[in-house]
């Protein structure tokens, strides 16, 4: 039996044609919680489940105006669990794919782990696999790479891949921040983004609100 990978999908062009050059820097965006709002407890199985967080919008927008590979990086085990086709999940996919673009935002590749966790797979936050795979398909450096998650398990694997972090508060976020010890400088009325550091996640570089925080503190706009 062969390991269970990862499933890639929606590629954009400028992506296998090597436009972003031969080891391009990614943005690595996790998806509920981030992208969508995170439900606890319940899956998005269908577009109507799927609703986009405040600003996000504006994120995808800002990002496309850079010459950086925009990806999202997602466990959806719902698929392996059998309560979300594959089918589905690619339709959720390019739904909000379209809708970013229509938006004037930009998503290069979505990838995904649709395994259980008691397969034990390695792809699967908070292991790295996924993060592996866009290094070896696309030679994504990771460590060039930041990746923005809401839930401690992103924090791991972003640092298990070697990536930058951050962590947003929306979807698990704030329940997170909750749970980081070595945080007690952090002042939670801060909104937009503070950065702080961690023992123990190499990479982590601080908080933001939500996505659209984290954008505007990664990136420079055109024209600024
Ligand atoms: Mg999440
Ligand atoms: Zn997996």
């Amino acid at each position: 039996m062969t390991a269970p990978e990862p499933t890639i999908g929606h590629i954009s062009n400028r992506l296998t044609s090597g436009d972003f050059g031969p080891a391009p820097s990614a943005f690595l965006i996790d998806r509920d919680g981030v992208i969508n709002e995170h439900r606890p407890g319940r899956y998005v199985n269908d577009w109507p489940d799927f609703s986009f967080l405040p600003g996000t919008f504006d994120a995808f927008h800002a990002l496309s105006t850079t010459r950086n590979p925009v990806i999202v990086v997602t466990n959806q085990s719902g698929v392996g669990r059998g309560a979300m086709s594959a089918l589905a999940l690619e339709d959720i996919h390019e739904r909000m794919i379209k809708a970013v673009t229509n938006a004037g935002g930009r998503i290069d590749a979505v990838i995904h782990c649709p395994h259980p966790p008691a397969l034990g797979c390695t792809c699967r936050k908070p292991a790295p696999g996924m993060f592996l795979h866009l290094a070896k398909r696309f030679g994504v450096s990771l460590d060039q790479s930041v990746f923005i998650g809401d839930a401690i398990t992103d924090l791991q694997a972003g640092a298990s891949a070697g990536c930058r972090t951050l962590l947003v508060r929306t979807g698990e976020g704030s329940r997170t921040l909750g749970s980081l010890s070595g945080l007690s400088a952090f002042d939670p009325g801060v909104a937009a983004f503070q950065a702080a550091t961690l023992k123990d996640l190499p990479g982590f570089a601080g908080v933001a609100g939500d996505l659209r925080d984290a954008v505007n503190h990664l990136i420079i706009p055109d024209g600024a």
